[in-house]
Parts: structure tokens; sequence; C-alpha cells
């Protein structure tokens, strides 16, 4: 039996390893595993070269536990090594390679920067193992099987074994402080985290299945009556992965329910049916395949659940991929795979990645391009997915330029009576009745169909068209909309959004027609005073108009510049930080043609009783009457009704 001792530079690694990233120690599993795999994928390779002529059918991996024995085996079909490779290879490459691993990464070992941790390769089984053996014989012929020990001092046995048949059996005897993966729950839990995908078919443990050979008989007696065999059951490899994983195969090959149980294969317990999907595949100038769905986005989705999935061919690597897909498409679903994505590096590094940013961009472009052919190839279908995905679309029109130029497109803007329009068709529409006289092309639109009810009926009236955008980052998108348009060559027409609530209709879309006041300056100039004593000067700003007189007497509005700072810098972003805050102001519009200002004119003893009334009921329409305002409110009204 030789011995021998590993070259240690820095001394005594086996300590190092154990301490290093305490957490991730279930990482040894898919390093193993992994190993694995590309022994078998390389004797796949060599018999379809003609290089190994026995068969490769059947082939698989296999994992047991020995709990008594306190043993893990990892057990491949691969093409194993011999007494010589075993030395080269695992004394001398894999150990400088953990070696160089760990120095490099000593100082950071609680980064989480670092994803995935891959390259330190079969050495991490000495995070959870005081003893490691592998037994390994090559494929090829003639050559005897190695078998190798080590301890974890950096003293090493390396004799003849009388393993009969190809591959490699790597022997983990567990140590005391990692018992847990002897547990049989654990090990299959992990081999479903992180090899659930992995090309070559891994058998842990057995299961009973119906014989599918037997058919049980059904015979009758005389009676008639019936008698069914008991059902043969037989004892099958229990196999926990799916070797061949849609994204794997080629679009053309899979039709949309496969797509759809690929999703519920990846995320077993998500209920929900995805919206659609999209098929990346790639080879130049990077690799990388994958299979992106939108889920319904409402309001309570859980997003830290269920996430994209990164796998490095085939093999699970991390759910968190900031950095690697762009922010906004973070919401989105599905699995990412790519061997291009350096994944020892930290995090800050990958960002500045050339193939990493061209991937990024890639994707934005493939999400982009789907979804104007969806807006293409079946609009209505598309409208009635809108809710359900714009979130995604406006968040990426607010953050990547690229995708506002796109998304311009196909984005909607809802009416409030579920008309859909794209943003030129908007413009096109609102157009001739909608520009005010200094050629502002004025966009109404509302948040909330209910609070807002009485503004957008004030608007029907006059015909004008009310978009609904009831996303939380509209004021942010807006704002984006307006700049963007206000940057164009053509700048006749000017687009405004503005809200509904923000101002009386006739200011929101001023005409030239000049409003004639029924009231006389003077009466104005009463009318004002009287209502300016009543009313709460820091909450509201009267401003006497001449509306129609079917409009009504009081209106509470909100300028849409002071509201839609106010909503930026609560979203956050868009440069708002360090501007204060910004104060709740409403406007009080009071409509000096309403019937109702000859009374309050007149009116002696009830007339703050009057103004109060309207102003409680301009507060009303738009839910801003609560508490002790509300109950004087009904108090006022019954009192008012007696006379
Ligand atoms: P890496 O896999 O990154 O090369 P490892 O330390 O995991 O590093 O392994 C070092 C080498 O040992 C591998 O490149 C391979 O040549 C050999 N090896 C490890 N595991 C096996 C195995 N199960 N079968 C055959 N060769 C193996």
């Amino acid at each position: 039996m030789a011995k021998g001792k590993i070259n240690v530079a820095v001394e005594n690694i086996f300590p190092l390893i154990k301490r290093f990233l305490y957490s991730d120690h279930e990482i040894f599993l898919r390093e193993l595993i992994s190993n694995a795999t590309d022994a078998t994928l390389k004797l796949n390779h060599l018999a379809s070269i003609g290089e190994f002529k026995g068969s490769v059918d059947d082939v698989k991996l296999e994992v047991k536990i020995d709990k008594e024995g306190k043993k893990l085996h990892i057990i491949d079909q691969g093409i194993g090594m011999t007494k010589e490779e075993v030395k080269k290879y695992i004394n001398d490459i894999a150990f400088s390679g953990a070696e160089e691993f760990l120095d490099k990464f000593k100082d950071e070992k609680n980064d989480s920067g670092i994803i995935g941790h891959f390259g330190l390769g079969f050495y991490s089984s000495f995070m959870v193992s005081k003893e490691v053996e592998i037994i390994t014989k090559s494929f090829k012929e003639g050559e005897d099987a190695a078998h190798w020990a080590c301890d974890g001092s950096p003293e090493y046995s390396l004799k003849k074994s009388d393993k009969k048949d190809r591959g490699t059996e790597i022997i983990l005897h567990i140590d005391d402080d990692s018992l847990e993966f002897l547990e049989e729950s654990k090990i299959s839990e992990l081999l479903l985290k992180y090899n659930k995908f992995m090309p070559v078919p891994i058998k842990f443990g057995t299961k009973e299945i119906a014989d599918p050979s037997h058919e049980p008989k059904t015979t009758k007696d005389k009676e008639g009556k019936e008698t069914t065999e008991d059902q043969k059951m037989i004892t099958v490899d229990n196999i926990i992965n799916n070797p061949n994983p849609a994204w794997t195969k080629l679009p053309a090959d899979l039709k949309d329910e496969d797509y759809k149980s690929f999703y519920h294969e990846l995320y077993p317990m998500q209920f929900e049916e995805p919206l659609f999907h999209i098929h990346l595949n790639v080879d130049y100038p990077f690799n990388l395949t994958g299979i992106l769905y939108f889920p319904k986005m409402t309001a309570n989705i859980d997003v830290q659940k269920d996430k994209i999935q990164l796998y490095q061919n085939q093999v699970y690597v991390t759910d968190n991929v900031e950095g690697i897909v762009p922010d906004f498409l973070q919401m989105l679903r599905g699995v990412i795979d790519s061997p291009d994505i350096p994944l020892n590096v930290s995090r800050s590094y990958l960002q500045a990645d050339g193939a990493v940013k061209k991937i990024a961009s890639y994707i934005t472009k493939k999400v982009g391009d789907k979804l104007n052919s969806l807006y293409k190839n079946d609009r209505k279908s598309f409208e009635e997915k809108w809710n359900d995905i714009k979130i995604v679309i406006e968040y990426g029109m607010l953050s990547e330029p690229k995708f506002f130029e796109k998304a311009q497109k196909f984005a909607l803007y809802p009416t409030v009576n579920d008309a859909y329009f794209t943003f030129e068709e908007l413009v096109e529409k609102v157009k001739p009745s909608q520009t005010d006289k200094d050629g502002n092309v004025v966009i109404l639109y509302a948040t909330n169909k209910d609070t807002q009810h009485s503004f957008i009926e004030e608007a029907k009236t006059k015909d004008y068209e009310v978009i609904l955008l009831d996303s939380p980052i509209i004021s942010h998108l807006i704002q984006k909309i307006e700049s963007e348009n206000s940057e164009l060559s053509d700048k006749k027409s000017p687009i405004k959004f503005a809200r509904v609530d923000a101002d009386s209709m006739d200011k929101l879309i001023q005409k030239d027609e000049n409003q004639i006041s029924k009231l006389s300056d003077e009466d104005q100039e009463k009318l004002k005073g009287f209502v300016e004593e009543v009313v709460p000067s820091e909450k509201y700003t009267v401003q006497l108009e001449a509306l129609d007189s079917k409009s009504n007497p009081f209106i509470i509005t909100q300028p849409e510049f002071m509201r839609r700072m106010k909503e930026m810098q609560q979203t956050g972003g868009g440069g708002m930080m360090g501007m204060g805050n910004f104060p709740e102001m409403y406007n009080l519009v009071v409509n000096t043609n309403s019937d109702l200002m000859q009374k309050i004119l007149k009116a002696k003893a009830k007339r703050s009783e009057y103004i109060n009334q309207a102003l409680d009921l301009a507060r009303l329409s738009q839910n801003l009457l609560q508490g002790k305002e509300m109950t004087d409110f009904i108090k006022r009204s019954y009192d008012l009704m007696k006379g």
C-alpha cells in the first residue's frame, strides 16, 4: 500500500475547508454529483466517437445512505480513474484547485456576493466528512481499480482495489457534526434542490409500482360475482430527477401543455397557470437556454417565492439572479441555464462583466419581442392579460430605455370603459377634443374609478376620454412619457397628463371661450369672503370659477404637479430625495354659476351651514369625509331637513 502526502502549500487546508462557508456545507453533494455526471457524460462522448465499445444504455448515478455505518455513497458508472489518474487529478490538480479557491475566498467567507461557490470541487466533501474514500475503475481495459483514502490530514493512502465494474464510488464517512446528511429526507431535499434536472438519471432508493406487464385478472363465479386479482407490485429504482427538462428541448418539439407542465414541475407548490412563456435559446456570442414565464401579477404576489432559477449545464446554482436578469424581469419565473456566467466571483464583478451584460440585454430584448408578437398576433388576448402584466412592462419602461422604445408600440392605456389604446392611438383619439388653447394635448386619467367617480362623470359630459392608470409607479411613468415627448422634434402638440380631479374640467382642458359669470364682481368678492371665513385656509385654497351651472357648486381638486411629486416621493427614486415633504394641499373650486351661490349670498343665519354642507358634500364625493367631520355632517344634514 502506498502512502503519500498531498503537496500542501497552505499548511493544513482541511480545517479551512471545514470552516469554509459554514451555512453552505450542503453544496458538497452538488459538487460530487457534478463530478459523477461529468464522468458519465465523458463516457457517453467516448462511446459516440467509438473510443468506448461497451454499452452506455441505462448508465445512472446512485446515492446511497448507510445509516449504521455513518456513510454516504455516491456511485457512478462513468469513465473512472486509473491509479495514476487518481494521483494526478485528485492529489495534484483537484487539490491545488481547491487550495487556490480557498486562498481566493478565505477572507470573504460570509460574502453572499459569491454566487454558487462553484470551484471547490471534490475537496468540499471534507466539509462534512472525517474520512473520504474513492474506489474507482477506469473504462480503459487492463487497468487495476484503485482505492484512495484520506482522513483529513494531508496524508493519503492509495492501493489496489478489487472493484470489478467500471466507474467511481465515493464514500464519505460523515462527521459527527454533520449527521443530518445521513437522513433520507435531507438528501432527497438536496437532490431535488440541486439535481432535479441533471442530465444523468440519479437513483435514490427504490419504490414499489404496479407491475406494468401484469394486468390483474377479473373472474366471475357461478353467481356472476366478480373478483379481481390483487395488483402485482414490483420494486424499481427510484429515479429522483428529470434528465430531459423542457428548456433543453427545441421549441418546435414542445406544445403549450409541455410548457405548462414544466412550470408545475419547477414550482410544485404553485397552482396558478402562467400567462405565457418565452423560450430562450442562444449560442452566440454566449451560450444560454431557458424558459421564462409571466405569472399573474396580482397585488399580493410574493416576489420572494418561486423566483427565476439559474442553472449551469442543468446543475442548479441559485435563485438569486440579481445582476444577470434585469431588475424589472425578476418578477418573472422560470429557468436560465448558461455555462457562460462566471460564478466564483463577487456580485459587483458579475455586474461589470461584459458577457453578463450582454445576457441581460438579450433577455430584455427577447421579452420585448415576445410581448410585441403577442400584441400583434392576438391583440384581444393581449388586452385581457394587460392588467396582470402591466406592472412588469411599466417598470421596464421606466428602468430600461431600450425597453421603453420597444414598449411604446404595445403598452396599453385602458379607458375607464375598458377600451384599450396604444399611446399613439390614444393621442390620435383625444387630439381633436382634448387639445387646450395653448396646443397641449391633455390626457385625462383616473387612478381609482370609485373615489374619482364624480370627476370621471364630469369628463364624460364633455365627451372626454378618461384612462385608468392604477399602478403604484404610474406617476413616475407619466412624468417620463411627458418628458420623452417634449424632447421630440415635433413640439407643436406637447402631451400633458392630468388626473381628473386635478382641477375643474374647464381648467384642466382650457379652451378659448370665456365663461361668463352670473355674479357681479362685487358679489363674487362677497362670496369669496363668506367661503373663506368658514373653510379652513391651511387646507383649502378657495378659487372662484364660472363653470357650467349644472356642474357641482363646490369641487375639491388637488393640483396635478404637487400630487404627482408627492406620489413620486412616496414610491421612491426619481431624484426626489432631499426636496422636503410635499404638503397635502387642495383647492376648493367654487362654481359661481351654480344656483346655490345665490342662496349662500342671500342667506343670513344659515349661511355658514350651507357652506359647510356644500364643502362636506364635495369631500364626501371624494371619500375625504371621516370621523368627527362625518358625524357633524350627518347631524347638520338632519337639522337642515328640519328647516
Ligand atoms: P473539477 O471537477 O472542477 O475538475 P474536482 O476537484 O471536483 O474538480 O475534480 C478533479 C478531477 O478529478 C476531475 O476533473 C476529474 O478528472 C476527477 N474526478 C473527480 N470525480 C470523478 C469521478 N466521479 N469520476 C471520474 N473522475 C473524477
